[in-house]
């Protein structure tokens, strides 16, 4: 018998209604005690799938008019009974539930309790556990796609179908060599290859979108750099579309780095504008050109910003040279003023290069093209399954290393039975990612990452 367990469902502030959630074999009972249905009905006598209006009763007295939302195990997201309870979304009225539904008997929810229960009753298995806490956390349209993609099984059917012709192929192996006598037909060497094979290269692409996948759907780390004055915090509020950057022409205006996440077309970059890069006795400026010289050297994109309108200076072949060996992007602003830039030098150390007038807010989508072009998401189709993260990652890329052994294996000629291990070693990994065979360990710690109410 599982506990039945509590907690805020919603956001902590103050919102237009919050949900608390019970689940566990009492939650129906418990609800029953703080929540009265204006009909009368006891929520006991109520059938699964019903919304109930009534009242939140505490210390005897009617709190809050609600709606209580009743789901009856299996048919719930937890597989277990579930009551939701839709109070006025004030921070007050929605603990002052909860509490109630505490001194009913319920006791608090941890961390990821409810998906975990979902995943132990069978109701989601550990890629689509995980697909719920980056769907919650999805910072733009792509990572909410792919999140959901994650949600409906498209990861899993994947990795179904790849489990179901490697199992096919161990087990009738497995019973060749062991049942010598029965007339089962021997695995032809195509057909164990081609199931290798086939394995081999539907691992091979979730590998290979996953990087793409990252930055598609968490965004990418891209500081603005530049010596004074090019137009980078021009830059910045034109991608921002607000004024997260101090423009002035005085130069040295932003001594600091100033951070911030923006939209560009579907790509999620997470700026930092930075102190413009020259030689400075301002001990603050100094510090911040420091700090400049150190986000070049940590950002995963670099934005490198020239100044078209004036000579190539010292400290922009610095910048140049400083630049050299990252994932760099030259953008030369001002294009709308005449050009003085030799761009020449620019273009042999850079190979995107892009023209923008930040002031004037042209050029946006020729950066955005240079970006995926460098980074090489162009053709990303958040459609296809994705692997989510580097727990998932791995367990593929161990799984792949099985198959290439296999294949080796087979190519040489070794027995049956030898191949066998590496494919069942290869079943495992894929069995550990969906979270058949995962551990318990594994579990934990996937459903520790999450926040209590889900
Ligand atoms: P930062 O020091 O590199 O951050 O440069 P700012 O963004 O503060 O811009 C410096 C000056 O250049 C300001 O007066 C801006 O209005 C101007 N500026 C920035 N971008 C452009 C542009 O595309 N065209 C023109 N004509 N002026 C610009």
């Amino acid at each position: 018998m599982s506990k039945t367990i509590a907690a805020v469902a919603t956001g902590n502030s103050a919102a237009g209604i919050g949900v608390i959630r019970i689940s566990g074999d009492d939650a129906i009972a418990i609800a029953d005690k703080v929540f009265k249905p204006l009909d009368g009905t006891p929520l006991t006598e109520v059938k699964g799938y019903t919304a109930k209006y009534g009242n939140v009763i505490t210390d005897g007295e009617a709190f809050d008019n609600a709606i209580a939302l009743i789901f009856r195990e299996p048919r719930s997201y937890t597989g277990e009974n579930v009551v939701e309870i839709s109070v006025h979304g004030g921070i007050f009225i929605v603990e002052k539930t909860l509490q109630s539904v505490f001194s009913a008997g319920a006791i608090p929810a941890e961390a990821g309790e409810f998906t975990k229960r979902a995943f132990l009753n069978g109701k989601l298995d550990l890629t689509q556990a995980e697909s719920v806490a980056e769907l919650i956390s999805a910072q733009g349209q792509e990572a909410a796609k792919a999140s959901f993609n994650l949600l409906q099984g498209s990861l899993s059917n994947k990795i179904n179908k790849i489990l179901d012709s490697l199992i096919d192929c161990s087990a009738t192996m497995a019973a060749w060599v062991d049942y010598p006598d029965e007339e089962i037909p021997e695995l032809s060497d195509e057909s164990l290859n081609e199931t290798l094979l086939t394995a081999r290269n539907s691992l091979s692409d979730l590998i290979k979108n996953y990087e793409s996948g990252i930055v598609m759907t968490q965004g990418i780390d891209t500081a603005i750099v530049g010596k004074p004055n090019v137009g980078k915090s021009t830059l910045m509020n034109m991608l921002s579309g607000e004024e997260k950057s101090i423009v002035t022409h005085i130069e040295g205006t932003t001594r600091d780095v100033v951070e911030g996440s923006v939209k560009l077309g579907n790509l999620v970059l997470h700026l930092s504008d930075t102190a413009g890069i020259r030689e400075s006795d301002n001990i603050v400026e100094a510090i911040g050109i420091k700090r400049a010289k150190e986000k070049i050297d940590t950002a995963s994109l670099v934005l490198a910003v020239f100044d078209s309108s004036s000579p190539l200076s010292t400290e922009d072949r610095g910048l140049i040279s400083k630049c050299s060996g990252k994932q760099s992007v030259a953008v030369i602003n001002k294009s709308d003023l005449d050009a003085k830039l030799d761009i020449s030098e620019i273009e042999k150390a850079f190979e995107h290069v892009v023209y923008i007038s930040a002031k004037q807010g042209d050029g946006a989508e020729a950066l955005e093209k240079e970006i995926k072009n460098l980074l090489g998401v162009n053709g990303f189709d958040s459609s296809q399954p994705l692997l989510a993260n580097q727990r998932q990652k791995n367990c593929v890329v161990n799984a792949l290393a099985h198959i290439n052994s296999a294949i080796e294996g087979a190519q040489m000629g070794i027995t049956f039975d030898a191949i066998n291990v590496m494919i069942d070693s290869a079943v495992d990994e894929l069995l550990s990612l969906t979270g058949k065979k995962a551990t318990e360990e594994v579990v934990n710690n996937i459903f520790s990452r999450f926040c209590v109410g889900k």
